[in-house]
């Protein structure tokens, strides 16, 4: 990476204390709007730019599936408080429902990830999550799912799911009434330090937070910065048929699946090779529909009648973690989710106003927020590596 201080602190004498700074957050999807109203929330000058309408880049086409099924401390504690957010903003945001649902991981016999499982659980519960490795027959005898093919299975009773599309509409409302001015059809270039131009006009902010998705590696770039965020597609589909289990990921097919209004949404279909953001195909790949019709047949009985099938794209990082801290002066960057962008966004978008408050402080007695593993200054920004596929079993651990 370039042009950085790994603190994010500006250099310039006047930045102002937290309650008087101006922000600028680039990207209206899920931790855009969440970062908006969580800093407006805390008393900073907020303008939220997206290129097209809120929620029109991954956040939209995303599948809904939260869960805190993680064995790493940090990412525990992440999901930990976004599923917390999440329950409250049931209560709270109008506009938003979550659905709890219990989320189960299924593993085949042959396939040596079930021998990682065990460990897996153990430390998840250790993080206090509240996950079991149940005996594949008894995870038949509680839910209507195939297991006699099973070498091990989990199951997350603390998950749910969500349309995410309704998420960053309500939060993007909330944002207006905190305040935030939303400008959307406005795309953005960045300029020299936290200045953004909009419509060939130059606007300075105190901080510039750019949470662009697919967009971040581009969109930097441009403004000299290099970060390591490959996007590539990932792909779901929806059913008529109607579904009434848990959420269920199979691990060794690589598919999951969810109640839906429609009867069931399934996914995954992670295409591991670079898409183009502003070229890929929208549709869902027939080879993507006939490999997950063919997993929920054998899995719970569902002969899917597909309503639709698409792609979005996600963003993908060299370690599978992702990048959410200071890339520049007073310039900030949130990105390279693996796919688990949606249900980290409650507390993603609390970290990034946190962290960008404490980063224009003066006062040296502020903690720093920021979380280390997720640090940009870990990259140079020209690594090469492999896209993985972001929900296997393996990257879950630590
Ligand atoms: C099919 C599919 C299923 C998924 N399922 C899940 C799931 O079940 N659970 C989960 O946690 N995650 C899931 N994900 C991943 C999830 O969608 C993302 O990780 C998450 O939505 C990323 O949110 P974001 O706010 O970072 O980015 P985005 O939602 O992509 O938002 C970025 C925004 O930036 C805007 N933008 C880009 N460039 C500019 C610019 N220059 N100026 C202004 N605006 C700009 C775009 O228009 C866009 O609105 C799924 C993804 C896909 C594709």
């Amino acid at each position: 990476m370039t042009n950085t201080d790994h603190t994010g602190a500006s250099d310039r004498s006047a930045a102002p204390g937290s309650t008087e700074a101006t922000v600028a957050v680039v990207g209206g999807g899920a931790v855009g709007v969440t970062a908006a109203v969580d800093l407006a929330a805390r008393g900073a000058t907020v303008t939220l730019f997206d290129r097209d309408d809120l929620a029109s880049g991954a956040s939209g086409r995303a599948a809904g599936v939260v869960y805190d099924a993680y064995a790493a401390a940090v990412d525990a504690a992440v999901a930990a408080r976004a599923l917390e957010r999440f329950r409250a903003f049931d209560r709270t945001l109008p506009g938003f429902e979550f659905a709890a649902c219990p989320y189960v991981i299924a593993v085949r016999e042959g396939d040596e990830d079930a021998e990682a499982m065990p460990e897996l659980v153990d430390q998840m519960r250790d993080h206090d999550r509240d996950v079991s490795l149940v005996d594949p027959d008894a995870l038949g005898g509680r839910f209507p799912l195939r297991t006699d093919d099973l070498a091990a299975a989990a199951v997350a009773e603390g998950a749910g799911w969500t349309d995410p599309t309704s998420y960053v509409v309500a939060m993007g409302d909330r944002a207006r009434r905190e305040g935030v001015t939303v400008e959307t059809g406005s795309e953005v270039a960045l300029g020299d330090g936290p200045t953004v131009r909009v419509d060939g006009a130059e606007r300075e902010f105190d901080a510039v937070v750019v949470a662009v998705g697919a967009h971040t590696e581009r969109l930097l770039a441009t403004a000299g910065i290099d970060v390591p965020v490959k996007p590539y597609r990932v792909q779901a589909l929806t059913s008529r048929v109607d579904y009434g289990g848990p959420m269920t990921y199979d691990a060794t097919a690589g598919v999951y699946f969810r109640p839906h209004p429609t009867g069931l949404l399934a996914g995954d279909g992670t295409v591991p090779v670079e898409a183009d953001p502003d070229g890929y195909d929208p549709e869902g790949d027939d080879w993507f529909v006939e490999t997950v019709s063919e997993t929920l047949r054998e899995r719970a009985d569902h002969d899917p009648e597909v309503e639709r099938a698409w792609a979005g794209v996600c963003t993908a990082t060299p370690d599978g973690d992702p990048l959410v801290g200071p890339v520049a002066d007073g310039v900030f960057v949130a990105a390279g989710w693996q796919g688990h962008g949606f249900m980290r966004a409650p507390a993603t978008g609390e970290l990034l106003a946190e962290g960008v408050l404490a980063s224009l402080s003066d006062d040296a007695a502020t903690d720093s927020p920021w979380i280390e593993a997720f640090a940009p200054s870990r990259f140079e920004g020209d690594e090469t590596f492999e896209i993985t596929e972001g929900m296997s079993v393996r990257n879950r651990g630590d």
